[in-house]
């Protein structure tokens, strides 16, 4: 292996303390505790699991943790009356709510009932155009986690070529549009992509957000490359004893790290940056909110 690894785990701890010491400073000096609320509607096993990291690690940091949690059933006319309060509610200052809805709520209607300034997902149709017009908004934060690592390893993104296999509204999309304003010449890869392993080789920075095991081999790497694998895949591990599972990300780990320059590790890269891009956020709008200064 040559590839340096980036520790999603470790930067994502140094971000949590950094947002630590905001909260502190605010509470101290402004009298002011960032609240983020956090709505889970069914019972996802995975979404459960999510939430419940989500609410620790906000607690963790020094901010109010709101959950609520709603019967699968729960009406769209409920749900939109609990967005409702909580846009209205003072002590909260972000609202997230868990993705995949149950199928008979309408996500982007849902979504789109949450006030922009508190959405810190960054998934509202106004903080998208913001992004996509280069001005200040929620950004999303699994591609802002996969940001904050690309300048971290590499410094200035500045005519890179970065090619972003996969185009979802919540990855692909948003990875794409922070890529060119850090000024990457960008190439969104999906589905229908012709000869994806030719286009993959020509990034500098390659970001896979597929949802597919494994599916990058090293030969599609360019030698040098920085290689970031959001995918996360749960596969047989009969290797592991009878019934068992592992994590894997889109990208084949060994043999793409035996020809990247750097490359993010699946489970701990880019997962736990996801979540402290989160507080992040939760801290960015509770400043603005308050008009104080936003921590860069
Ligand atoms: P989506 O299913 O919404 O999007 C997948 C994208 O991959 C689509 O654009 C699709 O193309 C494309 N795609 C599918 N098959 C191929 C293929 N054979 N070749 C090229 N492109 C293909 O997934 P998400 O964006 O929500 O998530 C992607 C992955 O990232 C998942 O593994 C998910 O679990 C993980 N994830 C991880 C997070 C983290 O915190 N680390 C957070 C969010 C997601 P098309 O549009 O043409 O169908």
């Amino acid at each position: 292996m040559s590839a340096t690894i980036i520790d999603g785990k470790a930067f994502a701890a140094k971000v949590r303390e950094q947002v630590a010491g905001h909260v502190q400073r605010l509470k101290d000096e402004n009298g002011l505790t960032p609240g983020l609320a956090v709505v889970l509607v069914g019972e996802d096993p995975a979404s459960q699991v999510y939430v419940k990291s989500k609410g620790k690690q906000t607690t963790e940091v020094g901010m109010n943790s709101f959950e609520h949690k709603l019967p699968a059933d729960t009406s769209e006319a409920d749900l939109l009356a609990l967005i409702d309060q909580l846009n209205k509610d003072a002590s909260v200052h972000g609202i997230l709510v868990q993705l995949p809805l149950p199928g008979h709520l309408n996500s982007d209607l849902v979504i789109n009932s949450i006030d922009p300034a508190k959405d810190v997902d960054g998934f509202h149709i106004s903080n998208v155009g913001l992004l996509g017009t280069g001005q200040k908004s929620m950004v999303p934060c699994t591609p802002l986690g996969c940001l904050m690592m690309l300048r971290d390893h590499l410094g200035s993104l500045s005519g890179l070529n970065a090619v972003v296999v996969g185009r979802s509204n919540i990855v692909g999309k948003p990875m794409a549009q922070l890529l060119l304003g850090d000024s990457c010449t960008v190439t969104i890869a999906h589905s229908r992509t012709k000869d994806l392993g030719a286009v993959c080789r020509q990034a500098d920075i390659l970001v896979a957000a597929v949802g597919r095991p494994e599916m990058i081999p090293g030969d599609w790497v360019k030698p040098g490359a920085t290689v970031i694998d959001v995918g996360i895949n749960r596969i047989d591990a009969p290797e592991k004893g009878e019934g068992k599972t592992r994590l894997v990300g889109d990208v084949h780990f060994d043999s793409a790290a035996a020809v990247a320059g750097a490359i993010t590790p699946v489970p701990g890269g880019v997962g736990p940056m996801t979540i402290a891009c989160l507080l992040a956020n939760t801290l960015t709008a509770a400043c603005r909110a308050n008009g104080l200064a936003e921590p860069q």
